[in-house]
C-alpha cells in the first residue's frame, strides 16, 4: 500500500455535520390555512381574494407553503478509508461508507454541532426571506384593484353594445 503523506490518519476520530435538511410543509403564514384573506381598500370596502402567499398557479390557494427545516446535528466520523485526492482536497471514507471531504470534517462535537447550528440560522433566514418576497412581492389589494377594473371595463362594454342593439332595434321601428 503506497503511504500518503495526509494530513489525518485511520482511525482518527472527527465530527461532521450532520443536520437533517429536508423540506416541510406549514400553514401559510399569510392566511394561516384560510386559502383566502380579507382586502380593506382606501374606500373602506373590504374584498375577499384568493390568499396568493400560498397560490400555486392554476391549482390555486393551497392553505400551506413549502419551507426547509434543519435539525442541528454533530455525528462521529472516523476515518476508515482515503478515497481521493482531487483539486488539492482530500476525500475521505468512515466505516459506513459514507464520505466527506477531509476540510469539512471537524476535530471536535463542539465545532461540528456549532457548524450547524450556523447552517440551521441560515435556514430560518431563507425561509423569511422567501416569506416577505411573497407576501410583499404580490400584493393583494392590486388584485381588487385589477378586478374593479375589469368589471368597470366589463360594464362599460356591456353598455356599448345595449346601445348599439337598441340603436339597431330603434331604426328598424
Ligand atoms: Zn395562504
Amino acid at each position: 500500500m503506497t503511504i500518503l503523506n495526509t494530513p489525518f490518519k485511520i482511525d482518527d476520530l472527527y465530527w461532521r455535520e450532520a443536520g437533517s435538511h429536508r423540506q416541510v410543509t406549514v400553514e401559510c403564514p399569510m392566511c394561516c390555512g384560510q386559502r383566502y384573506v380579507t382586502v380593506t381598500i382606501g374606500t373602506g370596502e373590504q374584498y375577499t381574494v384568493e390568499c396568493e402567499a400560498c397560490g400555486a398557479g392554476y391549482l390555486g390557494p393551497q392553505g400551506v407553503i413549502t419551507e426547509y427545516d434543519v435539525t442541528p446535528k454533530a455525528e462521529k466520523f472516523i476515518i476508515a478509508e482515503v478515497k481521493e485526492w482531487r483539486d488539492k482536497r482530500w476525500s475521505v471514507a468512515d466505516a459506513y461508507g459514507q464520505t466527506a471531504y477531509f476540510d469539512t470534517l471537524y476535530k471536535t462535537e463542539a465545532e461540528a454541532l456549532a457548524a450547524s447550528e450556523k447552517r440551521a440560522a441560515e435556514l430560518v433566514e431563507s425561509n423569511m426571506a422567501n416569506r416577505r418576497k411573497k407576501k410583499y412581492g404580490k400584493v393583494s389589494s392590486w388584485t381588487v384593484l385589477y378586478h374593479k377594473r375589469q368589471i368597470t371595463d366589463f360594464e362599460r362594454q356591456i353598455a356599448w353594445h345595449q346601445a348599439k342593439i337598441d340603436a339597431k332595434g330603434a331604426g328598424e321601428k
